[in-house]
């Protein structure tokens, strides 16, 4: 079949790579003008430095089929993130561990006494987290939530977290030990040449054209047997619902000489400081020298329509504006909507691809059971 995918990003870059084996021929429309979407990487010309141009990207995953699947197209390194945060005038290890305890609270706990240190200082009234704030408040009490969490998070998400999901902060691990590796997952690693090389390999295929600097919209439908669309679902229907909420982030980059902080990301959990975080890119190839650094400051604000859309804030706003738009994408025959943009979810890498291959798979079951592709393969309500 002659399909159309609209975005280069994780999402599209595996989609076409499944359907171009299969035998089905494919054009992909990206509006940027290069491949790889968010996690596009490219070396700095200037420095050697491997820079994220979208915001830093770590690979973790417990999904050792995904992992398998990535490792096909890159050589990964190994790496760990270990993130530190500045706050209150000290610098501590993230996540909450051990040694963020006893160094807050001036202490030698042992495990097990930081543990119960920790249920006594934290909101046991609490059962039933509703909030990002309630759920800090039972896990970590309010000190601990005003030092970390509450103003990285007002300056993240521009609303106080008492209207934000607990879901955000389950996100994070509290651990009772030395541990401060950020993520608790099987796998993690760093590509060696950075992530536009693995979907370069994703997408080079004889069945494969890709058309950069062309956006695609939906009177184009018609020129193909069916359209996967990783675009926001919004802006498919011209935002004739309105405009699905996002938050957008500026990077200002700065140049230095040797080392600038001395690790790859380092938070910022004070209100008054203005940017939620500062990324050293170097740091994220440890195995690579370089004399000089490229740190970049993360300022978060609201997106307008010029901006790029990085974070869903699927407050209820959004939510009842979302379904209105799942039930129009529904009602099409010839499109499915997918990714972060197309389903309006945040997303990690390896949830983007672990979702493309399931595409994959229930397209080719739709093709021969002759019956339509869905709009969705997983519920994006
Ligand atoms: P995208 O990468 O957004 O690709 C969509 C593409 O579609 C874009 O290139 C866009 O230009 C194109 N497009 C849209 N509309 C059109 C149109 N009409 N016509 C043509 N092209 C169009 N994940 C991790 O696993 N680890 C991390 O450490 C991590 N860090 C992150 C940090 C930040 C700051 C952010 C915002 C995200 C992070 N992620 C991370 C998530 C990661 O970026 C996503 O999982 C991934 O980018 C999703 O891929 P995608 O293909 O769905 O979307
Ligand atoms: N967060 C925080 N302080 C920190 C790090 C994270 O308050 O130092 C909160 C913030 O609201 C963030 C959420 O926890 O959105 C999830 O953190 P994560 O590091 O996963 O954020 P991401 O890398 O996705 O921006």
């Amino acid at each position: 079949m002659n399909f159309a995918i609209v975005g280069a990003g994780f999402t599209g870059a595996v989609l076409a790579q499944e359907l171009a084996k299969a035998g089905h021929t494919i054009e992909v429309f990206e509006s940027r003008n290069h491949i790889a979407g968010n996690c596009y990487s490219q070396r700095d010309e200037q420095t050697g430095v491997m820079i994220h141009n979208y915001g830093p990207h770590i690979f973790h995953t417990d999904n050792e089929e995904v992992w398998n699947y990535v490792n096909q197209f890159t050589e990964f390194m190994p790496y760990i993130n270990r993130v530190k945060t500045t706050s209150q005038g000290q610098v501590f290890s993230l996540p909450i561990n051990l040694h963020t305890i006893n160094q807050y609270f001036n202490k030698t706990l042992n495990p097990i006494e930081a543990k119960t240190f920790i249920q006594s200082i934290a909101d046991t009234t609490i059962e039933e987290p509703q909030s990002f704030e309630e759920q800090a408040m039972k896990f970590v009490g309010k000190n601990l939530y005003e030092a970390f969490f509450k103003g990285y998070t007002i300056k993240q998400w521009g609303v106080s977290p008492t209207e934000l999901p607990a879901s955000i902060l389950k996100r994070l691990p509290v651990r009772f030990n030395y541990d401060d590796n950020y993520f608790n997952h099987k796998y993690q690693g760093m590509p060696k040449e950075g992530y536009t090389p693995i979907v370069e390999a994703l997408m080079s295929h004889d069945n494969i054209q890709v058309h950069l600097n062309t956006g695609f919209n939906a009177d184009q439908t018609k020129d193909f047997d069916h359209v996967f669309y990783t675009g926001p679902i919004d802006a498919w229907f011209n935002y004739e619902e309105g405009r699905l909420g996002y938050r957008t982030l500026d990077f200002v980059r700065e140049d230095h000489q040797d080392d600038y902080q001395g690790c790859a990301v380092m938070n910022y959990g004070d209100q008054d400081v203005p940017y939620t975080r500062i990324s050293e890119h170097k740091h994220f190839a440890p195995w690579e020298t370089h004399e000089q650094t490229v740190i970049f400051k993360e300022y978060s604000r609201e997106c307008t329509e010029s901006d790029i859309p990085y974070y869903p804030i699927r407050l209820v706003n959004e939510k009842a504006m979302l379904n209105t738009y799942i039930e129009k994408a529904k009602a099409q025959t010839k499109v499915s909507f997918l990714g972060r943009l197309g389903t309006y979810r945040y997303l990690d890498m390896d949830v983007t691809i672990a979702e493309a291959l399931d595409a994959s798979q229930k397209t080719f079951k739709s093709i021969a059971g002759k019956a339509d592709i869905p709009a969705f393969f997983v519920d994006p309500a």
